[in-house]
C-alpha cells in the first residue's frame, strides 16, 4: 500500500475494534515488525484472562505498562496494544513521542455486537461501564479511525490515508459574521489541536473550563491533558446537568463562580458539555463583566449539529423555553466527534431531531442520506456523523450570516419549534428531549402545513417514516392540550396576536408564513 515509514504505529482502541487484525495488514504493508502486546504479555505469563482474575488486574497492567515502556525505545514498529493500555497516562505519553498514536473506534452497541456476552474475553462483563471510562484516554491519540463499517482491509487503508493527511481529518466551517466571524472545528478526536487554536487566538492566558456533573468526570481529563500539553493555565466551574437545571437560579450560580474566580474581560471561557450547558455557559460569559470571550466546546449531537453555532444563549423560565437570554457569538467553536462515544444513544437519537430539521431546512440530500444510511445513523457510525455535523454547521452558519439577530431569515431554524418547545413547556421539561421534541414538532407542523397548502403533500409521511427508522418519536406523548395552548402564547417568535411559522414547501425551500396564533390551536392534537 505504501513505502516503510521513518515512525511507527501504535494501535489502540476498545475490545472488539480489531486492533490485532488490522496491525498485521499495516504490518504487511509498511514492512514494518508487528508486535501485539497482549500476545507477548500472553507468551510470558499466561493466559491475560488468568493473569487477571488469579494475579489481580493491577499486576497485569504493571507488565502491560513495563512491556510498553521498553518498546518506546525508538525503533518503528506496528504496535497492537491492549485495550486498557493507553489509561495509563504515562504509556500514552511514551506511544505518543515514539509512535502515530491511532484509535480504532465505533460506538458501543456495533462492538458489542461483535464481541457480545460470554465471549470470554476479560473484564467484559464490565464492558460498558469500561467503554466509557476509557473513551477519555483514547479521545487523545493523533488519529482515530471508524471500524464500525468495513472490513480491516479497508481500515488499514483508512490509517494510512489518515495518517498521510496533514488534517487528520478535521474539517473547518467558517461563520462569517465580519469582525464577529469565527471557525467551526469538526474532527474526529476528542481535543487534540484545541491547545494551539487556543493559543492563537488568546496567547497563554488563564481559562475557565465550565462543564456540567456528568460531563465533567467523563471529559475534563481529556481536555485538561490538551491545556497542560499547551501550557495553558485553567480553572473549573461544574454546574448541575440536564433541562431542569436550565435556570436562572443555575445560571446564577455560574455568574458567582466566575466572579469568585477573579476573571478578567480577557479570560475565555470554555464552554464544555451539550445544549444546556452551551446556554447557561454562554448567557453568563455573555454578561460577566458585560461580555468575556467563549469557546463552545459541544458533546452532544444536538450541541455540535445546533446549539454551540450561531450565538443564541439561553435559561427557560416557569413561563416557557429559553425566555431569558442574550445572544453572545463565540470565539471559536470545538466539534470532537470522538466525545460522543460515551453519550447515552437516546441522546445521540434525540440529537437527529436537529439534524432532520437542517436537512429540510438548506441540504436536501443530507436528507436522502439520512434515509438511505438511517440504521448507521441511528447507531452513531462516526464517520458519517462526522459528516452529517459539519453539513449541518454549513447551513446553520450560512443562515446566522445572512440574519444574525434573527430580524427574518434566521427564524426557519424555528421549523419544528413552535410545537416542539410547547409541547416541552407544558411537559415542565421533563416528558421529552428537546430533539425528540422538535422531530414531533417538524411532523404536526408539516402536517397541519400540508392540509392547509404551505407544505407539499406528503412531506408530513415521509418525516414520520425517517422518524421512525431513526429511532425518534412520530406522536405527541399524553400531554394537557390547554397547557400546550397556552404555552403556545407565550412563544418568543410571537408579536402581539400574531406567529412567524416556518414552514417547509418542500426540502430546501421554506417559508415563513406568519399566523394568528389563534389558528394554531388546532395544531395541539385532542388526543392528548
Ligand atoms: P443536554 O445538554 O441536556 O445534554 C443531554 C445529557 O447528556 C445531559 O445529561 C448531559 O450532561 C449529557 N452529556 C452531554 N455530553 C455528553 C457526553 N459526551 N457523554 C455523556 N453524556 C453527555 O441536551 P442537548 O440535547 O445537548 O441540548 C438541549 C438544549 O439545547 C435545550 O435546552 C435547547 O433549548 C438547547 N438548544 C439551544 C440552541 C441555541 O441556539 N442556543 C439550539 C438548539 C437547542
Amino acid at each position: 500500500m505504501t513505502a516503510p515509514r521513518g515512525r511507527g504505529i501504535a494501535l489502540g482502541g476498545f475490545m472488539g475494534t480489531g486492533k490485532s487484525e488490522v496491525a498485521r495488514r499495516l504490518a504487511e504493508a509498511t514492512g514494518l515488525p508487528l508486535v501485539d502486546t497482549d500476545a507477548v504479555l500472553t507468551e510470558r505469563y499466561g493466559p491475560i484472562e488468568r493473569q487477571i482474575r488469579v494475579e489481580g488486574e493491577p499486576v497485569f497492567r504493571e507488565r502491560e505498562r513495563a512491556l510498553i515502556a521498553s518498546l518506546c525505545d525508538g525503533i518503528p514498529r506496528v504496535l497492537a496494544t491492549g485495550g486498557g493500555a493507553w489509561c495509563h497516562a504515562e504509556s500514552r505519553r511514551a506511544l505518543d513521542a515514539c509512535y502515530d498514536t491511532v484509535v480504532l473506534t465505533a460506538p458501543f452497541e456495533v462492538l458489542a455486537g461483535r464481541v457480545g456476552e460470554g465471549s470470554g474475553r476479560p473484564l467484559w462483563e464490565r464492558a460498558a461501564e469500561l467503554f466509557r471510562a476509557r473513551q477519555a484516554a483514547y479521545g487523545d491519540a493523533a488519529l482515530h479511525v471508524d471500524v464500525s463499517r468495513g472490513d480491516p482491509d479497508d481500515v488499514a487503508r483508512s490509517v494510512l490515508s489518515g495518517l498521510a493527511d496533514p488534517d487528520r481529518g478535521r474539517q473547518i466551517v467558517p461563520v462569517d459574521l465580519g469582525d464577529r466571524a469565527y471557525d467551526v472545528v469538526i474532527g474526529p478526536g476528542a481535543f487534540r489541536g484545541l491547545g494551539e487554536r487556543l493559543v492563537e487566538g488568546f496567547g497563554r492566558r488563564r481559562v475557565v473550563v465550565v462543564t456540567d456533573s456528568v460531563v465533567g468526570p467523563l471529559w475534563l481529563p481529556a481536555l485538561e491533558e490538551e491545556l497542560r500539553r499547551a501550557e495553558i493555565p485553567f480553572e473549573r466551574v461544574a454546574i448541575p446537568a440536564g433541562e431542569p437545571q436550565k435556570t436562572l437560579a443555575t445560571w446564577a450560580r455560574c455568574v458567582d463562580a466566575l466572579l469568585e474566580l477573579g476573571v478578567d474581560r480577557s479570560t475565555p471561557i470554555l464552554a464544555m458539555g451539550g445544549g444546556v450547558l452551551g446556554d447557561v455557559a454562554g448567557f453568563a460569559a455573555a454578561v460577566t463583566l458585560r461580555g468575556l470571550p467563549v469557546v463552545q466546546i459541544p458533546t452532544t449531537l444536538l450541541a455540535m449539529v445546533d446549539s454551540s453555532v450561531g450565538g443564541k444563549t439561553a435559561v427557560d423560565h416557569p413561563r416557557g423555553k429559553n425566555l431569558v437570554g442574550v445572544f453572545h457569538q463565540p470565539s471559536l467553536v470545538w466539534a470532537g466527534a470522538q466525545t460522543l462515544a460515551t453519550l447515552d444513544p437516546a441522546e445521540l437519537r434525540a440529537g437527529l431531531g436537529e439534524v432532520v430539521k437542517t436537512a429540510l431546512i438548506g441540504d436536501p440530500d443530507l436528507l436522502e442520506l439520512l434515509e438511505a444510511e438511517a440504521p448507521a445513523v441511528r447507531q452513531g457510525a462516526p464517520d458519517l456523523i462526522r459528516q452529517i455535523v459539519a453539513r449541518c454547521v454549513a447551513v446553520k452558519a450560512d443562515v446566522v450570516a445572512q440574519d444574525e439577530r434573527e430580524g427574518g431569515w434566521r427564524a426557519v431554524l424555528n421549523a419544528g419549534h413552535t410545537l416542539g418547545h410547547a409541547l416541552e413547556a407544558a411537559l415542565d421539561f421533563q416528558g421529552l428531549r428537546h430533539g425528540e421534541a422538535v422531530m414531533i414538532g417538524l411532523i404536526e407542523e408539516t402536517a397541519w402545513g400540508a392540509a392547509r397548502g404551505h407544505c407539499a403533500p406528503d412531506l408530513p409521511e415521509r418525516l414520520r417514516d425517517l422518524a421512525r427508522r431513526l429511532g425518534l418519536p412520530t406522536q405527541v406523548p399524553p400531554v394537557d392540550p390547554a397547557r400546550v395552548r397556552r404555552a403556545l402564547r407565550v412563544d418568543k417568535k410571537g408579536r402581539g396576536d400574531m406567529l412567524v411559522l416556518p414552514l417547509p414547501r418542500m426540502p430546501g425551500a421554506m417559508s415563513l408564513v406568519n399566523l394568528p396564533i389563534a389558528q394554531l390551536d388546532d395544531l395541539v392534537p385532542e388526543r392528548s
